[in-house]
């Protein structure tokens, strides 16, 4: 696997060259020295590849952050471009399995950071087969990144997929974060664009998801707090933006009393149609009606039994919503599971 990187973006040229002379899966590893918008400049004659890379590119955009990494996936078939805000330009190696291989002067590496032991990785162990329980939008998108990475997963529903609190007809994309840049809002921001993008690549046809962003008023002291906190992170201002009610008006078309915070590429969704579509992938064996009812791990292999059959895998993922009546329905206590804190439920 070939990853390249640059300690800032190159030329559109330079990035064309780069895709035509490496074999794929190629990474292009962009470093953001200024926390910016990266600018790829183009040549005055484009080639046939740079129009589809800054094409690619440019619709890709609009959902960075720089929090952490952001991983634009094939913007062409096989090349995925990794674009590094300043603090984790400096951490490559806690991103890559092998060494970048920098077409630039290399940015200086730290080394790597000390990791809660909580966000430790299992030790390792061969991945055959992974057993999803439940096919709401957590078991779905789990299955779908597994199965992208080349693992088959077989997935057991209780139900049908999207019947539970992943059921809604509709439900909003944005991100609720935290002012302060912890792993929390990492993960949120993270979320948000790989969400966006995905929604872009998997619904197409804008059917089932559009809009013209999401206004998250100010409707209380705590809220009005947070997001003046979020506004005055002006190098995100491409995400967010702070409005005035009556902007907010003018943006929702009906009348408005509160600010809000802004944020023009949230979209509402139809959650059904996409677990429908993170499902629809050769590697996914879905079982529907067949709520897991026990699971226990010998000798090196997980087996999961249900009403009609055993089903076994090298590794397990419980994504069955916490206090879904399914859940309890299933008899979750029969399996190596606990309900912390959820929060989800059957929408009535
Ligand atoms: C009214 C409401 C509005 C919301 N609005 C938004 C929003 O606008 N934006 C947003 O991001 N989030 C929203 N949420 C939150 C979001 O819907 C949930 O966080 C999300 O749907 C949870 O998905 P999940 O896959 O974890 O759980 P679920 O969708 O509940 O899926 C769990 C699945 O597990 C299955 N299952 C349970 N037990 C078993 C078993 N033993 N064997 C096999 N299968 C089993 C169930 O049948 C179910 O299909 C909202 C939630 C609600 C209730």
């Amino acid at each position: 696997m070939n990853y390249l990187a640059w300690n800032r973006p190159p030329s559109l040229p330079a990035l064309a060259r780069a895709v035509a002379q490496h074999p794929k899966p190629l990474h292009l590893v962009v470093c953001l020295p200024d926390n910016a918008l990266p600018v790829f400049v183009p040549s005055e004659t484009p080639s046939p590849q740079e129009s589809a890379l800054s094409q690619a590119i440019g619709s890709k955009l609009g959902c960075i952050q720089f929090n952490a990494a952001n991983a634009l996936y094939d913007i062409l078939p096989g090349v995925h471009l990794w674009l590094m805000p300043s603090e984790t330009a400096c951490r490559l190696g806690e991103h890559f399995p092998q060494p970048v291989q920098w077409q630039t002067e290399a940015v200086p590496q730290l080394p790597p950071s000390d990791v809660k032991p909580w966000f430790k990785p299992p030790e390792h162990r061969t991945a055959t087969r992974a057993i999803v329980i439940g096919a709401g939008i957590a078991g779905a998108a789990t299955a779908r990144a597994l199965a992208q990475h080349g693992l088959p997963v077989t997935v057991l529903e209780a139900a049908e997929p999207a019947n539970a609190a992943s059921g809604n007809r509709q439900g909003l994309l944005y991100a609720k974060i935290s002012p302060h840049n912890t792993e929390q809002t990492e993960l949120l921001l993270c979320g948000y664009g790989h969400t966006r993008r995905l929604l872009d690549a998997l619904l197409p046809a804008q059917e089932n998801w559009g809009g013209s962003g999401v206004l998250h008023l100010n409707h209380n002291d705590e809220e009005t707090r947070r997001n003046l906190a979020l506004s005055a992170q002006t190098h995100h201002a491409h995400l967010y933006r702070p409005v005035c009610a009556e902007t907010a008006s003018q943006l929702a078309g009906i009348p408005l009393t509160q600010s809000a915070l802004y944020w023009p590429q949230g979209v509402w969704l139809n959650p059904p149609a996409l677990i429908n579509a993170l499902l629809d992938h050769p590697l996914i064996e879905l079982h529907t009606r067949t709520p897991a009812l026990a699971a226990e791990y010998r000798n090196g292999v997980w087996q999961v039994e249900t009403a009609a059959q055993t089903f076994y895998g090298s590794h397990i993922v419980y994504c069955m919503g916490a206090h879904s009546p399914l859940a309890a329905a299933a008899d979750v206590s029969a399996l190596p599971y606990r309900l912390i804190r959820g929060q989800t439920d059957l929408a009535a």
